[in-house]
């Protein structure tokens, strides 16, 4: 069995560079009853243009009803539902049980996921939810190979892990950290990443010292999760029965999604097709590396993660190279493409394209022109839109970076 790869979709245009990049499936909230309400979300007309877009290229979308509901939210659910439904959306991921039971009652033909803000550690729990007439369960981020086996051998519904991303310090997401220093609910979508904040210790009496907290002579481990990575593995979960191997990341840019789905697309493609060949190609590690990220870990696939999975050493976040621009439309007339800038550019910067399929173009920017054709030097405003030539045809949605120095 071949499972579904499942990114994703911050916005319309990460949810189109994930599909274009080889998403099976895309995930995304729309502007009520789904957590990360930060990630820009799906207006209605959005949400439509997106699954018609998925669908139109041959992959599914999942929309996220998962905040724990109050009284007054559940008055708004069957008009949301029904929105949905009209969309043609795929299934909705939820968490609370009265939204299961609530959409189970409305819309029976819907499938429904069950979050992994649910907590499912358990075959007892994942049996119960299927009962429930839940299709798929987003397992605990928290569970081994071992466990997921087991839990694979006694429920039917579909199986759905993380495989890449940034971990949660508590336990799936249930944590109060943002409500207490930020004011924001993560149950509720608005988590600012508080356990990502850089903490020191204060003495009450010497305000303003901040003391570094260790835990040995390496630092600290508290607060300080590495990020997943499960690339090298992709035989393990295809052999554990898994069915949906799932990306992280509905806040992150277009880079990090176009860069990441690649490579897992490449390398689930690459093992299906000849298992008894298969070797982790050393490219998918070095683009890994290319987006913004912690050191990465193996979670607790093999375990509980302990000291391997914190991260206490130089730079928190780390990449070999920096986003720079985003390829909006190509000219064939002219050969050049139109990109807009994410961080500063210049002619002469020899810079790598990241297109969504086939390999990476390397070349060196040799010239810029603004909207109106003006000659200009360099492209130093975020979301300038700039032209300049390519030494070859360059679809949109390809993505330039330039090496770290
Ligand atoms: S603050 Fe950190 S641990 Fe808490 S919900 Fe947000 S990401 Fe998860």
């Amino acid at each position: 069995m071949k499972p579904e790869l499942l990114a994703p979709a911050g916005d319309l245009q990460k949810l189109k560079v994930a599909v274009l990049y080889g998403a099976d499936a895309v995930y995304l909230g729309g502007r009520h009853f789904s957590l990360r309400a930060g990630a820009g979300n799906f207006s209605e007309k959005e949400l439509f243009e997106g699954v018609r877009y998925a669908h139109e290229n041959g992959a599914r979308v999942y929309v996220a009803v998962n905040i724990y509901a109050r009284n007054e939210d559940l008055a708004l659910l069957p008009d949301y539902l029904e929105m949905i439904c009209a969309a043609g959306v795929d299934g909705i991921i939820v968490s609370d049980p009265g939204v299961v039971d609530l959409a189970r009652r409305l819309y029976p033909g819907l499938p429904v996921h069950l979050s992994t803000q649910a907590n499912t550690t358990n075959w007892a729990t994942a049996r119960f939810w299927e009962e429930q007439g839940v299709s798929r369960l987003i397992l605990a981020r928290e569970l081994s190979l071992e466990e997921i086996k087991e839990i694979r051998k006694k429920v039917t519904a579909e199986l759905e892990i993380f495989v890449h991303g940034a971990m949660c310090i508590s336990y799936s997401g249930r944590c109060l950290l943002s409500n207490y220093l930020a004011g924001r609910d993560a149950n509720r979508g608005d988590c600012a990443q508080s356990c990502r904040w850089r903490y020191a210790l204060v003495e009450e009496k010497r305000p303003g010292e901040y003391l570094p907290i260790e835990e040995d002579s390496r630092g600290s481990y508290i607060l300080g999760a590495r990020d997943l990575c499960l690339v090298e593995h992709i035989p393990e979960l295809v052999k554990a029965g898994i069915n949906s191997l799932k990306i992280e990341g509905r806040m992150k840019s277009v880079n990090y999604v176009g860069g990441i789905v690649k490579v897992y697309r490449q390398a689930l493609d690459a093992y299906i097709k000849e298992p008894e060949n298969y070797h982790p190609d050393p490219a998918w590690l070095e683009e890994i590396g290319k987006v913004s990220h912690r050191r990465y870990t193996t979670g607790f696939l093999f375990g509980a993660p302990g000291v391997s999975g914190q991260h206490y050493e130089g730079e928190i976040y780390t990449s070999t190279h920096t986003f720079i621009g985003l390829v909006k439309g190509y000219d064939e007339k002219t050969g050049m493409a139109l990109v807009e800038q994410r961080n500063y550019f210049a002619v002469g910067d020899e810079v790598e394209v990241l297109v969504p399929r086939g390999k990476n173009i390397k070349q060196k920017i040799t010239a810029l022109y603004d909207e109106e054709g003006n000659s200009i030097k360099a492209a130093p405003h975020p979301q300038q839109k700039v032209w300049t030539p390519f030494e070859r045809p360059v679809s949109a949605y390809s993505i330039l970076r330039k090496i770290n120095q």
